[in-house]
């Protein structure tokens, strides 16, 4: 019997499905390979490849959730989530985002990369184009290539200095749907000003598009002004699907816990997407989550100024070492420009560093081409990583030239 008859034989196995042949598997996955591998072997390894918080979850949160349990809280919850945590939800983006979220819109999610996915599951058909502003969070284009559809670039270096509107104007096509939205911007630590998120959502409502607004590291701003949703903007809620994610906020990366605000015209199809792949959150979670949502502002001020120390001695590190970089004001990381003693291909630089440095970086096209030339460092590690780390890098830079 042959495969043609459609019944296969014994010898034979389906193929997996072709939309998964155009997707690419985390490259920063397989640079975090590299340096377990390394590790195995007995290395030391200075780890600057992560995007994790540096501090526990805090303990409110643990004991909420051992409450949750002692109470039996171990059975289905409603799968959009548990009221009470849908409540203190609204109550955050109503008082904090400014953000006018109906009374059903918040669902509950496993964290933000299933929010994601599952916005552009909902709003993509094949053949769809998405405008992405590069460098990206780099995931976003294989969800966005799973679906059949295609990203449409605009560089945001050049879209800043010769205007936002023109740029994403001269990518758009009338096969455009949405625009991936992303501040503070993970690989940058940039953030889009409230003129800047303006005049792009003044974009998208002008040209009918929805958008998929990225809003994970809401809370991790260092200076400047706080974080603006384009969901707080004149008929942006009803055009938007805001993703939040307790992961950075409260260090709870392990816990996958996130929610995602939808407009009525969409709720159906989320729903749906998240019943049928998770059938909800698991309950004690969401009771822990309820718990992080009510932690007091302290948590977070203490948390910060952590993060401004580490950022600020990892700054210092790499300029002493010859980088290039401007201090971002948010997020996890810095993106500074690879020295030219190791040439503009990001890729080879991290190798480079990796196998002669041992200090493990992200190679900066993983964020797309305008990222090239760049290597992403996350300064959300112990502080005394940062120290061995920018000490490796300055001998490395020391040694004499390699041939
Ligand atoms: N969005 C951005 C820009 C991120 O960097 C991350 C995680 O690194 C996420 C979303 C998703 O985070 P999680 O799935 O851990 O909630």
């Amino acid at each position: 019997m042959t495969r043609d008859s459609g019944l296969g034989t014994r010898d034979s196995f389906p193929r997996a499905a072709r939309r998964f042949e155009a997707v690419g598997f985390s490259e920063i996955v397989k640079v975090r390979n590299r340096v377990l591998k390394l590790l195995a072997e007995g290395h030391r390894v200075w780890r600057f490849e992560g995007g994790e918080p540096y501090m526990p979850t805090p303990q409110p949160i643990k004991e909420a959730m051992a409450a949750a349990l002692a109470r039996n809280e171990t059975r289905y919850a409603p799968s959009s989530g548990v009221p009470e945590l849908r409540q203190a939800i609204l109550e955050k983006v109503r008082a904090k985002n400014g953000i006018p979220a109906d009374d059903d819109s918040p669902i509950v999610v496993n964290g933000g990369m299933h929010g994601l996915f599952s916005a552009f599951a909902t709003l993509l058909d094949r053949g769809d184009e998405v405008l992405m502003f590069s460098p990206y969070w780099t995931p976003i284009m294989d969800v966005v290539t799973y679906h059949g559809a295609s990203a449409a670039l605009v560089a945001t270096a050049r879209a800043r200095r010769e205007g936002l509107t023109a740029a994403l104007a001269a990518a758009t096509t009338p096969r455009t749907k949405l625009l991936y939205w992303n501040s503070p911007v993970n690989p940058t630590g940039d953030v889009f000003s409230r003129p800047e998120v303006e005049e792009v959502c003044a974009f998208v409502r002008e040209n009918g598009l929805a958008m998929i607004s990225d809003e994970a590291y809401e809370d991790l701003i260092y200076e400047g002004e706080g974080h603006v949703s384009p969901a707080s903007f004149p008929g942006m809620f009803e055009r938007t699907i805001s993703v939040f994610t307790l992961s950075k906020t409260y260090s709870m990366t392990g816990w996958r816990a996130g929610y995602v605000l939808v407009p009525k015209r969409w709720r159906v199809p989320m729903k749906t997407i998240v019943l049928y792949s998770i059938n909800g959150v698991s309950t004690p979670t969401q009771w822990a989550a309820l718990e992080a949502l009510r932690l007091p502002d302290t948590f977070l001020t203490e948390a910060k100024e952590g993060y401004r120390r580490r950022r600020d001695a990892l700054v210092a590190g790499l300029r002493a070492s010859g980088f290039e970089i401007d201090t971002p004001p948010a997020a996890l990381y810095l993106f500074p420009k690879v020295p030219d003693s190791l040439g503009s291909d990001s890729r080879s630089a991290a190798r480079i560093l990796l196998d002669s440095a041992r200090v493990a970086t992200v190679p900066g096209l993983v964020f797309g081409p305008e990222g090239e030339g760049h290597l992403r460092f996350s300064f959300s590690v112990a502080e005394d990583t940062i120290a061995g780390g920018a000490g490796a890098l300055r001998n490395f830079a020391a040694a004499p030239a390699r041939s």
